[in-house]
C-alpha cells in the first residue's frame, strides 16, 4: 500500500502542499474574532403535542443554562458562543413544539428558544456522553401542563435563579403541583369534527354532530349543577389531533376526561352503549378494530402522523401501571352503573384497547360509545333529545358518585 502509489504519485505532493497552504490560508481569513466554543449538530425533535423529546448533539460537553419564559411558553437555552449546522427540515413545529430558533447572544454566547402550543413542564433536561459517537448530546423532555403547574415551575424557577443543575431541578420541576381550591374539571371530548366526520348512520346521520350535540347537553347540565369546572375539547365543527384533545385535559388539569362517540359496527343488530378504557391489549376484536379506527382520525384529516417513536410507544405502556389507570377503570365501572338502568348497554360493557385519545399519563380517562349508529333504532335514539337528556344526566350522576368518592384524587 505504500511503496508503488506513492512511486506513481510522483509530483502530486507539491499540489497538495500548495492546495494545503491555501487551504490554512483561507481558514485564517475566515475564523471570526469570537471562535465558537460549540458545535452543534443533528438536532432532532420526537413525540406529540403531550409529550416531546428534543435531542441536540455537541461536539464537547456543553453546560447550559436554561430557563422557561411566558407569554408565548418557551424553553430558553443558553450556551457559550455555539456553530449550529442544524438541517432546516428538523425545525419543522413538531409534537408541543411550534417553533425554533437559534443565534448569537450578546457575540460571546448563543441561544437555543423552544416556543410551545400551550403550558408545559420539563420532565427532564440532561446531557449525556454518547456512547457510540464522539461528542455530548443534550437531552429535553416536554410535557403539556396546565397553567397552574407551569406558573408554578416558573415561580420554583425563580427561586432557585434557573441554575444549570439540569438533573434534579428538572425533577422538581416535573411534579405536579398541589390542586387546593380548583374545583373538580372535567374536559368533555366530543370526538371527529372538521373533515374528520366519523361514522355515518343509516339515514344519514354523522357522528361528529351527535358528539358535538351530546357533548354541548353534558357540558351545559355539569355546569347548571355548578360544582364543576366543565371544559370541551371543541365547541364547533373543527377537526382536532388526537393528542391536542389529550392536551386540552392537561392544560386544564382535568379530574376527568370523557370522549363521546357513536359508531358503526358490521353486525347492524347490535346496539347499545360502551365504556372504554385504554390498555395495551384489547378486551376484544371488536374493540380493537374500533380503537385502530379511531387511531386513524389524524390520517384521514390528511395530516401525516410521524412515526410513533419508542419514547411515546413508552409512555402508553408506563401510564397504564399508573394510579391514574384504576381511577379511569374505577369511573368506567360507575359509569355502567349508572348507564344499565337508563339506557341500553352491549354485553360487557366495560371493554378495553389502545385508544390515544385516553393517553393523558395524569388524567382518569374514558371512552363512550353512546351507541352504534349503524343501528336504526340506535340512531333513532341518539336523535332524540329525551334520550340524549336521560343518558347525560346518568354519566352526571357518574362523576358525582367519582367526584366524591374520597380517593379519587389525581393529582
Ligand atoms: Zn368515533
Amino acid at each position: 500500500m505504500m511503496v508503488p502509489t506513492a512511486g506513481r504519485k510522483g509530483n502530486s505532493g507539491g499540489f497538495f502542499a500548495i492546495v494545503g497552504a491555501l487551504l490554512v490560508l483561507a481558514g485564517l481569513l475566515l475564523v471570526p474574532t469570537h471562535a465558537f466554543a460549540l458545535d452543534a449538530h443533528d438536532f432532532k425533535m420526537a413525540g406529540d403535542a403531550t409529550h416531546t423529546r428534543i435531542v441536540a448533539n455537541f461536539d464537547k460537553e456543553p453546560e447550559p443554562r436554561w430557563f422557561m419564559l411566558r407569554g408565548p411558553h418557551r424553553l430558553v437555552i443558553d450556551l457559550p458562543k455555539t456553530r449550529f449546522a442544524i438541517d432546516p427540515k428538523e425545525l419543522k413545529a413538531s409534537g408541543l413544539v411550534t417553533n425554533v430558533r437559534y443565534g448569537d447572544l450578546s457575540g460571546q454566547a448563543s441561544r437555543l428558544i423552544l416556543e410551545a402550543k400551550g403550558p408545559f413542564l420539563i420532565d427532564r433536561l440532561e446531557i449525556m456522553k454518547n456512547e457510540k459517537a464522539p461528542g455530548y448530546r443534550l437531552v429535553a423532555d416536554l410535557s403539556a401542563s396546565s397553567q397552574q403547574a407551569f406558573d408554578d415551575a416558573l415561580a420554583e424557577q425563580a427561586a432557585t435563579t434557573g441554575s444549570t443543575e439540569a438533573t434534579p431541578k428538572s425533577e422538581r420541576l416535573g411534579l405536579r403541583t398541589g390542586r387546593e381550591g380548583q374545583r373538580f374539571t372535567v374536559v368533555i371530548d366530543a370526538g371527529h369534527g372538521g373533515v374528520d366526520g366519523g361514522a355515518a348512520g343509516p339515514s344519514g346521520t354523522a357522528e361528529k354532530d351527535i358528539t358535538l350535540t351530546f357533548a354541548t347537553e353534558l357540558r351545559d347540565k355539569l355546569k347548571a349543577d355548578g360544582r364543576y369546572s366543565v371544559f370541551m375539547t371543541r365547541d364547533k365543527d373543527e377537526f382536532l389531533r388526537l393528542d391536542d384533545r389529550v392536551r386540552i385535559a392537561r392544560e386544564h388539569d382535568a379530574d376527568l376526561f370523557i370522549s363521546i362517540h357513536a359508531d358503526t359496527i358490521r353486525l347492524k343488530g347490535i346496539r347499545g352503549a360502551t365504556v372504554y378504557t385504554v390498555s395495551e391489549k384489547a378486551s376484544d376484536a371488536d374493540a380493537q378494530a374500533l380503537a385502530d379506527r379511531e387511531n386513524l382520525s389524524d390520517q384521514l384529516a390528511g395530516i401525516v402522523v410521524e412515526e410513533e417513536n419508542h419514547e411515546v410507544a413508552d409512555i402508553l405502556v408506563d401510564l397504564i401501571k399508573r394510579e391514574t389507570h384504576s381511577f379511569s377503570i374505577r369511573f368506567a365501572r360507575k359509569l355502567v352503573g349508572e348507564l344499565s338502568p337508563t339506557i341500553g348497554l352491549i354485553n360487557n360493557p366495560h371493554r378495553f384497547a389502545g385508544f390515544k385519545v385516553l393517553k393523558a399519563p395524569d388524567v382518569p380517562s374514558v371512552l363512550l360509545e353512546l351507541g352504534y349508529l349503524s343501528n336504526v333504532k340506535d340512531e333513532e335514539q341518539l336523535m332524540s333529545a329525551e334520550w340524549r337528556d336521560k343518558a347525560a344526566t346518568s354519566i352526571a350522576r357518574a362523576i358525582e358518585m367519582f367526584a366524591t368518592s374520597t380517593d379519587n384524587a389525581g393529582g
